[in-house]
């Protein structure tokens, strides 16, 4: 992990305009929210790659339209990312199946997405949970945003 300090708002608008095309291209509406602008102390290549793993799994879990929602906020020491959905949901008896690398629902995936992005964060000291509960998927990431073994 090579770590830096960052500004989470300037990644965000980085990332935006491969967001908001391939969100367009699924007819999929996106909003973000980051509140104040944080400064992430965390490897900022890794953090794009997370973010863009789990924008692509909302925005793929969409064939008819939908909502995908980012949210960073401060919490605590921490940082807190919210990824939110309006797609089909998982079904409970996969939620810990999905983070296995080579497992996946989808014709021409890899499954290596949700196994990367469970790497990155535990690299970082964070945790990764999900929750769906039939309609509608939020994955939460919760890192320290602690400079660590500098
Ligand atoms: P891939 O995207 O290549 O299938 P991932 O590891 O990124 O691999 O995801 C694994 C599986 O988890 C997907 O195939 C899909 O079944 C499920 N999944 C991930 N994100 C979502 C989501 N937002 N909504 C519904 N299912 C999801
Ligand atoms: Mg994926």
């Amino acid at each position: 992990v090579a770590w830096t300090t960052f500004s989470m708002r300037d990644l965000l608008a980085e990332l935006l305009p491969w967001v908001q095309s391939t969100a367009r291209d699924h007819g999929v509406d996106f909003g973000f929210d980051i509140a104040d602008d944080i400064q992430m102390q965390a490897d900022r290549d890794m953090i794009r790659q997370l973010l863009l793993h789990l924008v692509r799994n909302a925005i793929e879990a969409m064939d008819v339209g939908g909502c995908v929602n980012i949210s960073v906020k401060a919490s605590g020491e921490g940082v807190e990312i919210e990824i939110t959905d309006t797609g089909p949901g998982i079904p409970y008896y996969l939620v810990d199946k999905i983070f296995d690398a080579f497992y996946t629902t989808k014709d021409t995936g890899t499954g290596l997405g949700l196994a990367i992005c469970q790497r990155i964060v535990a690299d970082h000291g964070g945790q990764i949970r999900v929750s769906s509960k039939g309609y509608g998927t939020t994955f939460t990431v919760s890192l320290p945003n602690l400079k660590q073994g500098t």
